[in-house]
């Protein structure tokens, strides 16, 4: 089995050099026990603020994958089978069951499986219950996403866009512009190379924001606060232009804009929703087979590149969920 280790906590932007692969013998398998082998790996923003909470130098890479039973002494787990795990940075490993979640029942044959840790996975449900559950956008509403062309903010516009919404995108890149407007998107704009960011979200949307989703924090979000409608609802979904910072950032004070527009602001984690993940999946499953959810996936090929994978989507890369095929 081989595994990417952590050398050292990250300093700024992650560093090749901050990862090591390591490769380890795996012994045979007792009763009750299985077998599994990564086949697509999942890069996300959180490992880098998660690997200063929650590692140590030495540890494996926290993440997900989807993998397969390759050999089994659990009844319950048939070879050949797929599922999504939570072990880390791992291309082979030994379970005991626990933990080792099935595709949902109703997956369709045509549909890539590495969907399972992006726009049908965690990324979607983010996507589905941070959205309705906190901004609750009503129809001919304005509903601001930014990081609108990664996993999650795609599909937030999109879903926006079912619930009858009026949506309006940033992203790194004219091709990622190019993207948003693909997909339904009544605006975008990339927030690198618009002269003024208050400007473009008022060309935007001049009457405002009922609903912003937020990814990057920071000054886009001093900015974006200004835009909110009265009674306008903030869902705290990332904050990825904070992350790499070693000294946390100081800026503007919000509550001015809290009080005076009557703002609320929620942040979440969407393992709060967790006991709920099969609903969303239904939902996001029915809305991409009915070709009202279109998805994009970022695939880095090979174990041996996932640290490029992974440093790569977080200076923005992928279009889309960013995965990597073993
Ligand atoms: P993405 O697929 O959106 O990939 C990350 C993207 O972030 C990059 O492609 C890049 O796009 C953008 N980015 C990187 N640095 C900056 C910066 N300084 N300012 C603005 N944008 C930047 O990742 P996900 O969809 O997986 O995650 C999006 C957000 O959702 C993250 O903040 C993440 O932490 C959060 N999240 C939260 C969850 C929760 O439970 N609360 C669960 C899952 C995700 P660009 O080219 O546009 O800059």
């Amino acid at each position: 089995s081989k595994s990417w280790t952590m050398v050292k906590h990250f300093e700024g932007l992650p560093k090749l050099e901050d990862f090591k692969l390591e490769e380890k013998e795996l012994p045979p398998l007792k009763d009750g026990e299985l077998l599994l082998e990564s086949v697509f790996l999942s890069v996300d923003p959180y490992m880098r603020p998660y690997s200063k909470r929650i590692m140590k130098p030495g540890d494996v890479m926290i993440g997900s994958q989807v993998a397969r039973v390759v050999e089994s002494k659990n009844p319950a787990f048939e070879v050949g089978t797929y599922h999504v795990t939570n072990v880390g940075w791992t291309t082979h490993f030994i379970s005991d069951g626990a933990g080792v979640h099935s595709l949902p029942k109703e997956w369709p044959e045509n549909l890539p499986r590495s969907l399972a840790v992006g726009a049908a996975g965690m990324p979607g449900c983010t996507a589905y219950f941070g959205l309705l559950e906190i901004c609750n956008p009503k129809e001919g509403e304005v509903v601001l996403v930014n990081c609108a062309a990664g996993a999650v903010g795609s599909l937030v516009g999109q879903i926006a866009k079912i619930k009858g919404c009026k949506v309006v995108g940033s992203a790194g890149s004219d091709d990622k512009v190019t993207y948003l407007k693909e997909i339904g998107f009544d605006e975008a704009f990339n927030y690198k190379t618009v002269s003024s960011l208050e400007e473009a979200l008022k060309n935007a949307s001049p009457e405002g924001y009922d609903c912003y989703f937020e990814n990057v924090g920071g000054n886009y979000a001093d900015v974006a606060l200004q835009q909110m409608k009265q009674f306008g609802r903030i869902s705290v979904c990332g904050a990825i232009s904070l992350y790499n910072d070693s000294v946390p950032a100081t800026g503007p004070y919000i509550q001015t804009y809290m009080l005076f527009k009557q703002l609320r602001m929620e942040g979440f984690l969407v393992t709060r929703w967790m006991q709920r993940y099969p609903e969303a999946q239904k939902h996001l499953l029915k809305w991409i087979a009915e070709g009202k959810l279109k998805y994009h996936e970022h695939v880095t090929n090979g174990f041996e590149n996932m640290p490029a994978g992974f440093i790569g989507m977080l200076t923005g890369e992928n279009i889309g969920k960013a995965v990597i095929k073993v």
